[in-house]
């Protein structure tokens, strides 16, 4: 840890040379709320896409990847060139602090998408993701793999009582994200989630980081995730993680984060 942490200390001290050309400078934007801009109609790319290459030319100027490109119509891309961390299945008590801490030390905004009965157990949690400046996402009351299945009555009831949890903690809070469990998106999920107001959040990033069966847990699962979530992630990509029950997701993200937060501008969905 003493040796990669000196590499990090000297990686930045370079970039911060680097940045003395004001090149990185040039591609950060303001983070916060995107506006909502769903293109009307696909549009065709007539020309074959260069390979990307993130660091040759700001990417501000590239073309943004089709956002509603997930199951569904649900977002895949947050429409800029820029990535947004999604963490899920909380609030935790363990483990969202500890994640909450770390970007906050880092100046990142995320997502969190919140299980409803856990919101309600936790509101000082709900309080603080709110306060710190990171979006919050309903992820249903409790995580229903098969939630489309119910009527519309069901879900209608379950999300709106989600929201509610929330809003108990957080009043006035904006949840305008709305993420399936499991990802389990259909088209009547996807409508009544606009219906009340929420987007449909998907990912493209997504290290199964609770396949601890296939890739174990402590130090084999933080590598696993710090590589993939590494090798991934691309202008434009949502990332799906787990803070609930996850400490090495937490851990793999405390490398993660000042590596990101150098390749790309992160944003709150
Ligand atoms: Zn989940």
């Amino acid at each position: 840890m003493a040796a990669l942490a000196i590499v990090v200390v000297l990686g930045g001290a370079w970039a911060g040379g680097v940045a003395g050309r004001s090149r990185r400078e040039a591609l950060w934007q303001p983070a916060g709320p995107m506006t909502p801009t769903l293109a009307p109609s696909p549009t065709p790319s007539p020309t074959p896409s260069p390979s990307p290459s993130p660091s040759a030319s700001p990417s501000a100027q590239a073309p943004a990847p089709p956002v509603a490109d997930g199951p569904s119509g649900a977002m895949r891309f947050t429409g800029t060139s820029a990535v947004a961390l999604t963490f899920d299945d909380g609030p935790d008590p363990v483990n969202t602090p500890r994640i909450l801490d770390i970007l906050k030390q880092n100046g990142v905004k995320a997502t969190f998408c919140l299980v409803g009965f856990r919101a309600r157990d936790h509101p000082e949690l709900v309080r603080r993701i709110a306060a710190e400046g990171h979006s919050l996402c309903n992820h249903s009351w409790q995580h229903l793999l098969d939630l489309a299945k119910h009527d519309d009555g069901y879900i209608r009831a379950d999300l709106q009582r989600t929201n509610d949890a929330i809003h108990n903690a957080a009043p006035g809070v904006p949840i305008t994200l709305f993420r399936a469990p499991g990802g389990n998106f259909t088209p009547g999920l996807v409508a009544m989630a606009r219906q009340m107001g929420m987007r449909s959040a998907y990912w493209d990033v997504d290290p199964r980081d609770w396949e601890s069966a296939k890739y174990g847990t402590g130090g084999p699962m933080i590598e696993h995730v710090v590589g993939a979530v590494n090798s991934s992630t691309r202008p434009g990509s949502i990332v799906l993680s787990h803070d609930n029950g996850k400490p090495d997701t937490i851990e793999a993200y405390r490398r993660l984060i000042p590596t990101l937060k150098n390749r790309f501008t992160l944003v709150p969905l």
